[in-house]
Formats: C-alpha cells, sequence, structure tokens
C-alpha cells in the first residue's frame, strides 16, 4: 500500500527546485538574488509518516467513510489536499463525532488525541488508524511514569494545542496525576515564585485557571514536579524552564532531597531541534538581508523559528507563496503573535531592497511540505528580478 501512495504524495508535495537546491549546497542563484536554505527544513519523519498513514487509508478503505479528528498536521493546503482526497474533518461543522460506529475509519493526527477520545472512539468500535509520532508517544510515557510516582508534570507548551492537551490528559491515567502547563519563561518564574515562598494559592490557580488539571491544589500538587513539553516548543527556552523549576524546588527542599521532588526529561523532538540548529547555523554562516520563514500560523514549529530568526534579521513568517504579494510589498504574521489560525497578519512595504545583491535565508516548518517551498523559491527569484 506504501509503494502504491508513493506516486500520489510525490505528485501532491514534491519539488524539483528544492531538490536542485538541495543538491547545490543548499544555495540558489538567480541575477542579484542569492538564497541560502536551511540543511534541515520542513515535513519531518512524523509528519511524513502521518500524511502517508492518511492516503494508504483512504485507499485501504474505499467504500467506506473516512475521518480525521480535526488536521492532521498544521499545514492547510495538506489538510485541504486530504479533504479533496475525500477525508471528512470529525472538526468541520455538521459532522457529528457522536454518531460514529463500526464502519468509520478514524485517523489519529501526528500529534495524538486525547485519553478520553480515544477511549470514547475505541468504544464506538470505529477502525482506528493512529499516526501519533513516536516522540510524542515518548513524551506522554515520562508524563505516565510522573503521574505513576505521585508527580505533577509541569508541561512548556501551549494549552490549547492539540498535543499539549492529549499529553496533560496522560498525566491523568493514575490517581496521584496531575498537570500544570507554562507558555514561556514568565508564566515559569510565576510557579517557581510560588514554590519557592508559598504565597497566594487563589491568585496561582486564578492565573492558570484553564491551564492545570482538575481539583489542582499548588500546596499539595507542587511538592513533587517533573517536566515535560510539546515537542515543537524552543529547546533553550524548554531547558531554560526546566532549570528555573530545578532550582526552585532545591530551594525549597535542599539539593540532598531535590530526586524526591523534581524530575526532568528532554522531550523536545529531535526533528525540532535539529530544525531550530539549521536555522541557528544558517545565520551565523551567512550576512541575510532577510529571512523568509513558512509554514502554517497556527504551527508552533514554525512561529518557534520565527523567533529565533527575528532575533538577527528582518523576518517574514509566510503561510505560503501567495504571501509574497510584489516586490514592494508582504503579508506575513507578525512575529510572537499567539500561534492560532485565526493570527491576524500584517503587510509590510519595502521588504526587499530595490537595488544590489540580495541575500535571503529560507526555512520551513516541520508541516510544511517541499512544494510550498519551491513555490517561495519561484516567487522570491521573479520579485527579486524585477
Ligand atoms: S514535530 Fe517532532 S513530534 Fe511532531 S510530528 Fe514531527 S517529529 Fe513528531
Amino acid at each position: 500500500m506504501k509503494e502504491a501512495v508513493a506516486g500520489e504524495l510525490a505528485a501532491a508535495y514534491h519539488s524539483a527546485i528544492v531538490d536542485e537546491v538541495r543538491a547545490n549546497d543548499y544555495q540558489f542563484s538567480s541575477g542579484r538574488l542569492t538564497l541560502h536554505l536551511a540543511r534541515e527544513f520542513g515535513f519531518c519523519y512524523g509528519v511524513d509518516r502521518a500524511v502517508d498513514y492518511a492516503y494508504q487509508a483512504r485507499r485501504r478503505f474505499p467504500g467506506q467513510n473516512v475521518f480525521l479528528t480535526g488536521e492532521i498536521i498544521h499545514n492547510p493546503h495538506v489538510n485541504d489536499r486530504l479533504r479533496a482526497a475525500g477525508i471528512r474533518f470529525l472538526s468541520d461543522p455538521g459532522e457529528r463525532p457522536d454518531a460514529l460506529g463500526r464502519d468509520d475509519v478514524v485517523i489519529l493526527p501526528a500529534f495524538g488525541v486525547t485519553v478520553s477520545d480515544m477511549a470514547r472512539l475505541t468504544n464506538q468500535g470505529c477502525t482506528l488508524v493512529d499516526t501519533t509520532c513516536g516522540s510524542v508517544l515518548n513524551v506522554w510515557k515520562n508524563v505516565v511514569r510522573y503521574a505513576q510516582d505521585g508527580f505533577t508534570s509541569i508541561i512548556h507548551g501551549k494549552v490549547k494545542h492539540e498535543e499539549t492537551q492529549a499529553t496533560a490528559s496522560q498525566a491523568l491515567k493514575y490517581p496521584g496525576g496531575h498537570y500544570l502547563v507554562v507558555l514561556d519563561r514568565e508564566e515559569a518564574a510565576i510557579v517557581c515564585d510560588s514554590i519557592r515562598k508559598g504565597g497566594s494559592r487563589d491568585a496561582l490557580l486564578d492565573r492558570f485557571r484553564s491551564a492545570v488539571s482538575p481539583g489542582f491544589d499548588p500546596d499539595r500538587d507542587l511538592e513533587r514536579v517533573g517536566c515535560a513539553n510539546q515537542t515543537t516548543m524552543l529547546m533553550t527556552e524548554s531547558l531554560e524552564i526546566g532549570e528555573m523549576f530545578r532550582a526552585a524546588m532545591a530551594d525549597r527542599y535542599g539539593e540532598e532531597r531535590l530526586a524526591q521532588h523534581f524530575r526532568a526529561f528532554d522531550t523536545i523532538c529531535s526533528a525540532t531541534q535539529e530544525r531550530q540548529d539549521a536555522v541557528i547555523a544558517l545565520l551565523d554562516e551567512h550576512r541575510l538581508d532577510l529571512m523568509l520563514v513558512v509554514g502554517g500560523y497556527n504551527s508552533s514549529n514554525t512561529c518557534n523559528l520565527a523567533r529565533i530568526c527575528a532575533e538577527r534579521v528582518p523576518t517574514y513568517h509566510i503561510a505560503d507563496p501567495e504571501c509574497l504579494i510584489s516586490r514592494t510589498e508582504v503579508r506575513h504574521r507578525p512575529v510572537g503573535a499567539p500561534s492560532t489560525t485565526a493570527s491576524r497578519e500584517e503587510v509590510t512595504m519595502g521588504w526587499l531592497r530595490p537595488a544590489d545583491n540580495l541575500v535571503v535565508g529560507l526555512t520551513a516548518g516541520a508541516s510544511t511540505p517541499n512544494n510550498i517551498v519551491g513555490q517561495v523559491i519561484e516567487r522570491l527569484s521573479a520579485f527579486a528580478g524585477e
């Protein structure tokens, strides 16, 4: 079946120009434009596998309804193509997840589903095609172990992100399990402060109302904590947050008793790490006039690549080639804005210097297919040459 869909996948997502750029030491030149492509970019192993399984599922069950629980990955082009291939999305208006039954096939996305969704689909008797990425399963394994041992999972992630919701649900598999989700250093500092000094539990609960497990009691549930993260967060920030909690617990309970109160595992996935490392290398190696980061606006790992770049050079996070409106205008998501599909875009004028040589860096998030990257290269090249 894998061979059967290989042609379909290549036709949908392959890009000859991306292959050429790769073969040319990740560099592309055209007139005054020199483009440097990050050495790791685009589809990761988990996304590759999830998309492959979805196409296979559509072929394997030709007479049956095939559903996705929601977006398979955070890229609108990939999701639209799956809709066009006849796969229905349970998150679409008019779909009835409660009416699914034995004849229905449901594909679970790369970032997984919550424990309760999994139980419901199993009880309904649906055929499940589980594309949950192995790196996400690895996070779950750690979080379940925390719960088993009575540790609260501190999850560095976005509380509304499907992966973080699924991971948080794993923390409740054992009676003593709890979770608290922190978005960034600022939120981590608030919790660490509370660990060190105690303080107002009501204020803490108020601040993290939608980010803690039911019945969360700061006095009881911050006594033993284990760190985990959404796999696509900024690695440096995740490590720093882990260290902040380690220091807070050491201050509260003493270094000698730390092991009884604090645990941590690095759960950033290797694909995210490689893409972040590659873009840092690109910024170190070349004097860039600007950076283009391509990916869905609700793609966490793409937003984090843009954050890394924006600290060094003018950076435009674009969803697709059409965002390059003209030689003078670019439509993009402001770096640092919340990563949601509804994220507002803004238009920047004068993004391409009119004369002289132009050196542009390019990368793409783990959910961006090569055909979109290739189209961006072609459109950029056309505008730069005008
Ligand atoms: S970003 Fe990482 S965890 Fe997510 S699907 Fe890709 S490889 Fe898996």
